[in-house]
């Protein structure tokens, strides 16, 4: 099952989602086992694996892994930057490297105005669209990475204000406030 079906993201971000997420660092301690966390890019028939659950192909995967990776990378930065901080920043022109290797169209369809992929590498294009399409409706700002150290994983902010910082609240959220009421116990502060 793809990671934006199980935790049911909106669909115009899907794809997105389970780009960014396709590097997994969560390492904490879940049902009494830590997570082991992993790369689906880390090796070309994994890659090749994840595009086909995706419905993507490939002339050349060496190389088309290559460069997912190398975007996948500067979303990944950019999305770790709280949003406020985001604009004008070191990893917004990292990103804006990436970007400019990626040609997308505008097609008409029906009336509506969607921007696409132009030709070639249609994985990163729809995943470049899908970000384009989160900041024109506003969103960009609740897609971000998890606060936890052990955890960095890229969460869709659901809740009304959109301040969130924990991927979920009884998970890493409330992992935080225990670490932190113990060393606070520790320290005999309050
Ligand atoms: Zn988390």
């Amino acid at each position: 099952m793809n990671l934006s079906t199980k935790y049911a993201v909106p669909p115009h971000l899907a794809l997105l989602y389970d780009f960014v997420n396709s590097l997994d660092e969560r390492s904490y301690v879940e049902n009494g086992g830590r997570l082991q966390g992993g790369d689906e890019f880390a090796t070309t028939p994994n890659f090749a694996r994840w595009l086909d659950s995706h419905g993507f192909q490939s002339d050349n995967f060496e190389t088309d892994r290559q460069r997912a990776i190398m975007l996948r990378d500067a979303m990944r930065m950019f999305l770790r930057v709280p949003p406020e901080q985001r604009r004008g920043s070191e990893v917004a022109y990292a990103l804006q490297e990436e970007l400019n290797e990626i040609p997308l169209i505008i097609q008409i369809n029906d009336g509506q105005f969607d921007l696409i992929p132009w030709r070639d590498n249609l994985l990163l294009g729809t995943a470049v669209a899908q970000l384009h399409r989160l900041g024109i409706m506003g969103e960009l700002g609740r897609l971000k990475m998890c606060s936890s150290e052990e955890c960095n994983w890229i969460f869709f902010d659901r809740s009304k204000p959109g301040t969130r910082t924990w991927c979920s609240a009884d998970g890493c959220g409330n992992r935080h406030k225990t670490r932190a009421y113990r060393a606070r116990k520790k320290t005999g502060g309050t």
